[in-house]
């Protein structure tokens, strides 16, 4: 990782400047991507929101699926999420469709979101008791529900733990996104998370693969950091994104108006670098389809 100077930033920006805005270029098929470790504070639903708006600036249709009783995507995203709001835990238990309670985000006309409400938080119990519990949400998620949305792209932003809710969005799934904090626990936790998935595979969703691990949280002052972006990169080689997240104020202070950085401060390195980040992963789908054809 090379070091980062005042005067490349500059220069990237001014490059950025004078060739705005570049469309991203469409998947053949529409990804299903879940957010998933099983560690909080990880940048989960930051990774998630923000790809999700850089996505939908760039041309690309994004819907992002809260799938943390917390609501913390939906809060980002601006988006309603009172108790008793059609949600996703509606959608789970069958009594609205998820289309129905998806709605566009004033972030961008191209972002869609279906909320998460403190009533998912009693969802993981109810669900135990239901038939197909685990594949409730890959049932909501189907071609005919989604028609009048067309996403190019799904965001499940999963909540801390490996229970019946990340399995659910595992199963509606084909693609693992695991974001990684440079942090010294940053690998712990990790085998469990593998462990799960490949449970998943065996038994549930034969397809679902690790597709994308993005490094968040790096903060370029601490040796600390290179270690663990270089030890990660060991492990998962090219399934790490190029695109390393800064720790950034701008991106921390966003989701309290309501926002991604990508609204709240355009120019900073945190919307910057989630632009990145995004264009990589719609560069990789693109050639993804290309090849496996
Ligand atoms: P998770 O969804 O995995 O629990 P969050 O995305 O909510 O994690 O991030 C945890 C906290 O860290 C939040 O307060 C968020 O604003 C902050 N955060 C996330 N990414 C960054 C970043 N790149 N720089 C600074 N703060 C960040
Ligand atoms: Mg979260």
């Amino acid at each position: 990782m090379t070091g980062w100077t005042p005067i490349a930033e500059e220069a990237e920006r001014a490059t950025r400047v004078l060739h705005p805005d570049e469309p991203f270029p469409k998947p053949n098929r529409r990804r299903v991507l879940t957010v998933a470790n099983q560690k909080g504070g990880v940048g989960k639903t930051t990774s998630a929101v923000n790809l999700a708006a850089a996505m939908a600036m760039r041309g690309l249709k994004v819907l992002v699926v809260d799938l943390d009783p917390q609501g913390n995507a939906s809060t980002a995203l601006g988006v309603e999420h009172r108790s008793g709001t059609p949600s996703v835990y509606e959608a789970l238990i069958g009594e609205v469709s998820l289309a129905d309670a998806a709605v566009v985000s004033d972030q961008s006309e191209n972002l869609y979101c279906v909320p998460a409400t403190i009533d998912l938080a009693g969802a993981e119990i109810e669900l135990v008791a239901m038939t197909a519990r685990e594949t409730r949400l890959k049932e909501a998620l189907t071609d005919q529900v989604l028609d009048n949305i067309r996403p190019d792209y799904v965001f499940i932003d999963c909540p801390p733990s490996l229970g019946l809710l990340t399995v659910n969005a595992m199963v509606a799934a084909e693609e693992v996104f695991i974001p990684i904090q440079c942090e010294y626990y940053a690998l712990e936790g990790l085998s469990q998370l593998l462990n799960n998935i490949e449970l998943v595979q065996n038994h549930l969703n034969q397809g679902l693969w690790v597709s994308t691990i993005l490094l968040t949280m790096y903060d370029g002052r601490t040796k600390l950091a290179d270690q663990v972006t270089a030890e990660v990169r060991r492990h998962f080689g090219d399934t790490v994104l190029k695109t390393v997240i800064p720790r950034s104020v701008k991106v921390s202070e966003a989701p309290g108006f309501g926002q991604t950085v990508l609204t709240y401060d355009p120019g900073s390195r945190g919307a910057m670098c989630y632009l990145d980040a995004a264009r990589e992963i719609a560069e990789r789908g693109a050639a993804q389809e290309a090849t496996s054809e």
